[in-house]
């Protein structure tokens, strides 16, 4: 069989002979044995909202909290999160809850910004390979969660993280979150095949997000069992407290008590291939 092989002009994102990387965040490991969730709602909408809802995956065992507040909406009218008041609640609820936060940033000038309250930094899809901002956020320390753009291929992608490499930043966690398909059922298709390929091929860890790419959240606990059992070393998933009143993707989050059994019923699929939650 042909070698499973990748653009050549890559450098430091393949496998080669090195290890896995393992990025640490706080007490939390990315890419280990242990499966990492990173669990909250799309869009920090108040504090009451994002702190019942950061207790709670807390308490379900979450490892990570999400939350956007600058957010990529596909139109000028819909909220466009709180800014950096968002921030500022994230930061309050990682405070109580001890979970570090992810957040995204759509713009290189709010880098500094975000990079000031958040522990991981978020680049969405539709950011995937918006240059400059690879370019600055190669240049900080902290974490970077690569999102796989809406139609990009594996080789697009990897060239992303070869910026963020490039630049100097070696903490770049992928994400696998659905691609456009001509299937109009679900919000996106989730490839998961990326993920075995992507282990192969790279020696970055690799996590899936089930929310957005089904966009409806029956379908979210058996993608995201998929996705562990496929190797992906984390989850990043949407829960919210009340999702009928979500400002921003009501039908995919998950519920909180959703939640709690995707955990349960996660642990066992963990077990089966000898990883834990
Ligand atoms: C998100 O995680 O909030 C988000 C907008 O996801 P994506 O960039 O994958 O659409
Ligand atoms: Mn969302």
């Amino acid at each position: 069989m042909e070698e499973l092989s990748v653009s050549s002009a890559l450098k430091l994102v393949v496998r080669g002979t090195r290890q896995d990387t393992v990025i640490n965040i706080g007490d939390v490991k990315v890419g280990g044995n242990k499966i990492v969730v990173i669990a909250g709602p799309c869009t920090v909408e108040g504090r009451e909202q994002l702190l019942e809802t950061a207790h709670s995956v807390k308490n379900s065992g979450a490892s990570m909290l999400r939350g956007g507040a600058f957010k990529p909406r596909t139109l000028p009218y819909s909220f466009q999160g709180l800014g950096e008041e968002g921030l500022k609640l994230l930061a309050e609820a990682r405070e109580e809850t001890g979970l570090p936060i992810v957040t995204e940033v759509m713009s290189p000038q709010d880098v500094k910004t975000i990079e000031k309250y958040a522990d991981v930094l978020q680049i969405g899809a539709r950011n995937m390979q918006n240059f400059s901002l690879l370019k600055d956020v190669g240049k900080i320390e902290k974490p970077i969660l690569l999102k796989r753009g809406l139609s990009a291929i594996i080789n697009e992608w990897m060239g992303s993280a070869e910026y963020i490499l490039n630049g100097g930043n070696n903490n770049v966690i992928l994400c696998e979150r659905g691609i456009r398909s001509f299937n109009r059922l679900t919000r996106f298709t989730l490839d998961i095949a990326s993920v075995p390929i992507i282990k192969k091929v790279s020696h970055l860890p690799i996590i899936v997000d089930p929310s957005h790419a089904m966009g409806r959240r029956d379908l979210v606990i058996p993608m995201a069992k998929a996705a562990i059992a496929a190797g992906a070393d984390g989850l990043i998933v949407e829960v919210h407290s009340e999702p009928e009143k979500a400002l921003c993707d009501g039908p995919q989050q998950l519920r909180l008590n959703d939640f709690r059994r995707l955990m349960e019923e996660l642990d066992t699929v963990a077990n089966a291939i000898g990883r834990s939650l």
